[in-house]
C-alpha cells in the first residue's frame, strides 16, 4: 500500500473570514485549535523513520496564532521537513510588518506559502492585501501559489482580479481549484453550481497527505470532505496517542480499499447488491468517497468484500 509522504495539520478552524464556500466550516465563531505540545509528538513521531518529508499547516486561518506559528516551522525545519502553510492574507496591512513577519518565517524555514481567493474571500480580504503579500514573499524569495476557487459557471470576477493585481502576479503559480460540495459551500451554493463529472470517471486522487484536524480527528488522507466522512477518521489524539492512531492507519480497512481496489471497483462492488445505489453525476471524487463511507448498507457491503 502507498505510504503517506506528507502530513497536513489543521492549526485552529478559527478564522478571520466567514467564507460562504468554507469546506471546513471555518469562521470568527469557531475555537477548535490544537496546541503547540500535540504537534510536537505528532511531529516527533512521523520523522521517526523519516516517512514523512513535507508538513504543511492550515487552518482556519493560521496566523492568528503567529507565535505558534513561528515555533511549529522552527521545530519543522530543524526535522529537517520541507514546509507549507495557508493564509488568507488578513495580515497583510503594512509593508514593513508583512515584511517582518514573512522574512521571519522564510529564516526559520517556511519554503511555501499558499493562499485562495475567489468572490467570496474578497468579501473578507482585499485585492490589495494579496498584492502586498505577494510582492513582500518575492523580496523575501519565498515561494507563493494563488488557489483560484471556481464553480462550474465561468466568472469574471478572475479577469478583474487579475487586472488588479497586475505585475505583482509575476513569479506566483496559479491553480485552478474546483469548489468542493463540503461544509458551509454545501449550505450556501445551489447544488447545480458546482462542477460535476460523470460517476464512472471519478477516481481517488490521494496525494500522499495524512491529516490531522483542529479538534484532534486523524484521517489518511487531506481530502476537503473529511470532517464530513467519520468512517474514515483513524482516532483522536484528544483520546489516544497519536502513534497508536499513526500505526492503526497503515491497517485503516477502509482507506486500504480504496487505495487497493480504487472508488470504481468499491461502486462496482456496492452495485452488485444495490444497482442504484450512486448518482450520475458528482463534483468530484471524494463527494462519491463521502457517498460510500456514508451509508451503513455500503459499508457492510464492503467489510464483507474486505474479509474476502
Ligand atoms: S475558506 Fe479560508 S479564509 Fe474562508 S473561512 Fe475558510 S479558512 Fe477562512
Ligand atoms: S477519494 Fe476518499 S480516500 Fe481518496 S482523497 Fe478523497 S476522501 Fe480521501
Amino acid at each position: 500500500m502507498r505510504l503517506h509522504k506528507q502530513i497536513s495539520v489543521i492549526l485552529t478552524n478559527k478564522c478571520t473570514a466567514n467564507c460562504d464556500i468554507c469546506c471546513y466550516s471555518c469562521s470568527t465563531k469557531e475555537n477548535e485549535k490544537l496546541s503547540f505540545s500535540e504537534i510536537e509528538n505528532i511531529l516527533n513521531t512521523v520523522t521517526q523513520n523519516n516517512s514523512i518529508s513535507h508538513l504543511n499547516i492550515s487552518g482556519g486561518e493560521p496566523f492568528l496564532y503567529l507565535d505558534d506559528l513561528y515555533k511549529i516551522v522552527e521545530m519543522a525545519h530543524k526535522k529537517k521537513l520541507t514546509i507549507s502553510c495557508v493564509t488568507n492574507g488578513f495580515w497583510c496591512n503594512d509593508h514593513d510588518k508583512t515584511y517582518e513577519i514573512i522574512h521571519k518565517l522564510k529564516q526559520l524555514g517556511l519554503d511555501v506559502l499558499y493562499t485562495s481567493y475567489d468572490m467570496y474571500h474578497s468579501k473578507y480580504v482585499t485585492a490589495d492585501k494579496l498584492k502586498l503579500l505577494f510582492d513582500v514573499c518575492k523580496e523575501c524569495h519565498l515561494d507563493v501559489q494563488l488557489n483560484l476557487m471556481q464553480l462550474e459557471q465561468y466568472s469574471t470576477f478572475t479577469s478583474e482580479l487579475f487586472h488588479q493585481l497586475g505585475y505583482s502576479l509575476y513569479g506566483v503559480k496559479i491553480y485552478y481549484i474546483p469548489i468542493c460540495n463540503a461544509g458551509a459551500a454545501k449550505d450556501n451554493i445551489e447544488p447545480d453550481a458546482f462542477h460535476k463529472k460523470n460517476v464512472n470517471e471519478l477516481q481517488c486522487v490521494f496525494t500522499n497527505t495524512m491529516n490531522v484536524m483542529s479538534n484532534g480527528n486523524v484521517y489518511p488522507c487531506c481530502s476537503n470532505y473529511v470532517r464530513e466522512i467519520p468512517f474514515l477518521c483513524a482516532g483522536n489524539i484528544h483520546e489516544e496517542d497519536f502513534e497508536t492512531i499513526y500505526n492503526r492507519l497503515k491497517m485503516h480497512w477502509p482507506f486500504r480499499l480504496v487505495m487497493e481496489y480504487g472508488l470504481q471497483k468499491l461502486a462496482a462492488v456496492i452495485r452488485e447488491v444495490k444497482p442504484d445505489a450512486f448518482r450520475e453525476e458528482y463534483t468530484d471524487d471524494c463527494e462519491l468517497c463521502k457517498e460510500i463511507w456514508s451509508n451503513k448498507e455500503n459499508i457492510d457491503i464492503l467489510y464483507s468484500f474486505y474479509k474476502k
